[in-house]
């Protein structure tokens, strides 16, 4: 089984689903016990998905302006929807 930091060291082949069998099954093994790595992952899996959405957001304004536009419609309505919910939480 990894330790903690042969993990750190492999999170980003783990997310890109580049690990072999035998990597993946200690990946598993070790993140079936330790909390602080499945939280670790989770949040690299977290910042990698954000990361993706920037980009394929930029490309839209890049390609689609009247999507983007949309888009910041939308996460415009999405924050203040947060907000209220903040208040009222
Ligand atoms: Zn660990």
């Amino acid at each position: 089984m990894f330790r903690c930091s042969e993990v750190a060291d492999r999170a980003s082949r783990l997310i890109d689903g580049e690990l072999g069998f035998w990597p993946l099954l200690n990946m598993r093994l070790h993140l079936a016990m330790c909390r602080g790595c499945r939280a670790f992952i989770q949040q690299m899996r977290t910042t990698c998905d954000l990361t993706q959405i920037a980009g394929a957001m930029q490309d839209v304004a890049v390609h689609e302006p009247a999507y983007a536009e949309d888009i910041q419609e939308a996460l415009a309505r999405r924050r203040a929807l947060r907000r209220r919910n903040l208040r009222s939480g």
